[in-house]
């Protein structure tokens, strides 16, 4: 299995912005054992269509809607993201769960809807610091995968990341021993219940210098990436500290 290393924009980034960095990064020479991609936000998307075009670099959305059209005002269609090329999209990140109140239920649908319109879904589940404190990691994991992957195909492509909501853009990673437990905690959810074989990304707070350490653990298939996915200089180290 290729080692996955996806960076998520949020909202930042403008389509000149967005294009002038894909453009680059296309021409670096990416290691062939590592499937790089970007989940752009919804206006950069034409952008990263463009300048992605005949490239091995992969672009998703950050989050669509559960339905393919319709009276949804404000909203992304997985169709229509399809449409312009996305590979994948993300689905319950944290800042979706907890800024825009996204309960497991929807996000449940999203992972059908983005398996349906051929995309694949990157299922993002952890725990908050209080669930952590209170030992409940494993409890609020797997109630997110249950949930989450109650409407999916088993036969189609899946993703999924573990980010624990305290490491999200605070600068404070998860030990190596807590990454590997969340990871074969998930991967043998998946095995049991879903298929083996699904890659298992590992997001928070990941930067060049902890990278190395992360992408070794073996139960770790890949990294999504926030703050150090928008500057390029930053983003190769980071790749380049996974070989
Ligand atoms: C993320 O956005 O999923 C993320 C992990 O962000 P950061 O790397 O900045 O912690």
């Amino acid at each position: 299995m290729s080692f996955y290393c996806i960076g998520n924009w949020k909202m930042h980034k403008t389509p000149q912005e967005a294009k002038a960095f894909l453009q680059t990064q296309k021409l670096k020479n990416t290691p062939k054992t590592i499937l790089v991609g970007f989940s752009v936000p919804s206006l950069v998307a034409q952008s990263a269509a463009e300048a992605l075009k005949d490239s091995s670099v992969l672009w998703g959305g950050q989050n669509c809607y559960s339905e393919k059209q319709g009276a949804f005002t404000g909203e992304t269609s997985p169709f229509v993201l399809k449409e312009m090329g996305a590979s994948f999209c993300l689905v319950g990140h944290s800042e979706r769960r907890q800024v825009f109140l996204e309960t497991d239920e929807m996000i449940g649908s999203k992972v059908k809807a983005v398996q349906d319109n051929g995309m694949t879904p990157l299922l993002c589940v952890g725990e908050t610091l209080e669930d952590r404190k209170w030992n409940r990691t494993e409890e609020v994991v797997l109630s997110q995968l249950r949930q989450g992957l109650a409407k999916a195909d088993t036969k189609k492509p899946l993703w999924v990341a573990y980010e624990p909501v305290w490491a999200i853009g605070t600068g404070q990673v998860a030990t190596l021993d807590q990454v590997e437990q969340a990871h074969k905690f998930i991967h043998k959810f998946l095995a049991e219940n879903f298929r083996s074989g699904v890659p298992v990304l590992y997001g928070g707070s990941v930067k060049p210098d902890n990278a190395g350490a992360i992408s070794k653990i073996e139960s770790v298939n890949g990294l999504l990436v926030g703050g150090a996915s928008l500057d390029i200089e930053v983003w190769n180290q980071l790749l380049s500290a996974c070989v």
